[in-house]
């Protein structure tokens, strides 16, 4: 039994935001408090984490994680990759690199913003140990024995990677699905799929988007997540047609 975790079900601010006093920033509902989007496949022997959230720390703390065998990397925005530093304790535990994929704008931007962590600095102090491959779109690749395929998602003006993963996808940070990459995504069971609020983003589906996306897929079971402060979770039962779930942090997922 494969599970995914989710880490972080929020958008790039988190959720509360800062200063809110709107109705789901003040919220008692625990799946209200959404920390930046993260989730780590399981195995049972190895942990595949995706993106490394600037709240990677209280994630693992919480989640009691204590290894990262793989890091799949979406983009490069700063909401997904500024908790890279915490990798290091995970080298120390581990005493090896982590192997990190992602395609070659994610790959090559997190080189020159991190170049402290992969260039040679005097005194550069403790940092992470990783190593990096680039993943080309819709080409496999094997990793502790399960199939991963990269899929393209147009995010705003930019190109990112969604992870097709046996019969689950992560799709976050989307705001149109290319053909092919729906063509890559036939089959799936479970697909986690980004949905920022109600109305319309240049850069992220709204949930009535991602609700036909998923429709459109004929996927069994959509979580949507990268979600925003003006979604409240209480919302599941009288907004969300059967099947749709919105994710939640330390929400947990079997697939196969
Ligand atoms: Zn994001
Ligand atoms: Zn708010
Ligand atoms: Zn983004």
């Amino acid at each position: 039994m494969l599970r995914l975790r989710i880490l972080g079900s929020g958008t790039s601010t988190g959720v509360p935001l800062i200063g809110c006093t709107c109705s789901v920033c003040t919220s008692s509902e625990k799946r209200n408090k959404r920390l930046r989007s993260s989730a780590i496949i399981e195995t049972g022997l190895e942990n595949i984490l995706i993106d490394t959230s600037p709240d990677l720390r209280t994630q693992a703390l919480s989640n009691n994680i204590i290894k990262v065998s793989a890091v799949l990397f979406t983009h490069a925005h700063a909401d997904h990759v500024h908790g890279i530093d915490d990798l290091r304790v995970f080298n120390m535990i581990q005493g090896t690199p982590i192997p990190c994929y992602g395609d070659v704008r994610t790959i090559t931007k997190i080189r020159e913003v991190f170049g402290y962590i992969f260039n040679k600095v005097e005194g550069g102090g403790w940092k992470p140990e990783l190593t990096t491959t680039i993943t080309e779109s819709e080409k496999a690749f094997e990793l502790f024995k399960l199939q991963i395929t990269p899929i393209d998602l147009v995010h705003g003006r930019e190109i990112i990677t969604g992870f097709r993963v046996n019969n689950l996808a992560y799709v976050t940070d989307c705001s149109e699905l290319p053909d092919a990459s729906r063509e890559a995504l036939k089959g799936i069971k479970v697909l986690i799929l980004g949905a920022l609020r109600e109305r319309p983003h240049p850069s992220h589906f709204s949930i009535g988007e991602a609700i036909q996306v998923a429709k459109d897929l004929g996927v069994e079971r959509v979580i949507l997540t990268h979600l925003g402060h003006k979604v409240d979770y209480g919302w599941q039962k009288s907004k969300l047609p059967k099947g749709v779930e919105f994710a939640y942090d330390g929400m947990a997922i079997d697939f196969e």
